[in-house]
């Protein structure tokens, strides 16, 4: 009876050690401790208490706070919804501390990140390769927050495809084109290397640029042209897939049902549209292939 007793007592402990150690192990990754709000050194603003700063950032906080009610009133009017739910903004001091919080390298190129709940912003957004995009790249990482609000996010990874949410957020926000210009983007899109289109996503890791055979800023100058392609012209197919997509739709089906043809359909009539477009403007293309500057 007693030996039972001690069994007993040894196997609770083990659980309970192996519980504590699983915990342990989930909190040491510090995109968990983001998503969990566990934030130590960070502010909430006196101006706007969905503001989050750290200590030393105090500047471009107040810049962000300035920010933040037209970048809502953007994604909120141009996606046609309401944010769903409160959400914080996370504001880092210094990029390698951004880096670090989203547990990606210091030398990172991204300058945002949507969590389920909040976003994060690095201090990079207002000196972005020359520019001051603070307030795009809120509006960007909002877009992201307000479709994973509307659909949930595990939704959003398993069905909508990682190149339209892209799009789609650099459509809102007037990003994607930083870095790549639209004339490289459209050399590409024409002699390669080429997005490599698909019309779901990926459960548990979403698809990253490698998946789609392309870098990162070139992902969103594709992406971008393609959406643009998508919405000019034709705003009603468009704002009907968008409104879709954000009531919960799958992306392939309710794409066909929009625009009455399927999405490789659509993207050979895309390249063919970039065909004619490019023939005008040769004398300015960049050399192709993939001759990165
Ligand atoms: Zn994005």
């Amino acid at each position: 009876m007693r030996r039972r007793a001690v069994r007993r007592t040894v196997v609770s402990i083990v659980i309970a050690a192996l519980a504590l150690a699983g915990v342990a192990l989930f909190l040491s990754n510090p995109r968990a401790r983001c998503a969990l709000r566990i934030a130590p050194g960070f502010t909430r603003h006196e101006a706007d208490s969905r503001i989050y700063y750290e200590t030393g950032a105090e500047e471009i906080a107040s810049r962000l706070a300035d920010a933040l009610p037209r970048a809502v009133a953007r994604v909120e009017s141009t996606l046609s919804m309401p944010f769903r739910s409160d959400f914080r903004v996370y504001l880092c001091n210094t990029h390698e501390s951004f880096a670090a919080h989203a547990g990606h390298h210091r030398s990172t190129p991204v300058r945002g990140l949507a969590f389920s709940r909040d976003i994060w912003v690095s201090p990079k957004a207002f000196s972005f390769h020359g520019r001051d995009t603070h307030e795009q790249t809120l509006a960007h990482e909002l877009t992201h927050l307000h479709v994973g609000q509307q659909v949930g996010w595990l939704h959003r990874v398993r069905f909508l495809p990682g190149w339209f949410l892209e799009g789609l957020a650099d459509w809102v926000s007037g990003t994607g084109l930083e870095v790549v210009s639209r004339d490289r983007a459209l050399s590409a899109l024409l002699y390669g290397p080429r997005l490599e289109l698909d019309s779901t996503g990926r459960f548990p890791v979403p698809k990253g640029p490698s998946d789609y055979g392309i870098d990162g800023h070139m992902l969103h100058a594709q992406s971008l042209m393609f959406v643009e392609y998508l919405s000019v012209g034709r705003e009603e197919a468009f704002r009907g897939l968008v409104r879709d997509v954000l009531t919960g739709e799958r992306f392939g089906p309710a794409f066909e049902q929009r625009y009455g043809r399927t999405l490789d359909e659509e993207w050979a009539e895309f390249l063919k549209s970039l065909g004619g477009e490019a023939e005008g403007r040769d004398a300015r293309l960049p050399s192709p292939p993939g001759e990165a500057t």
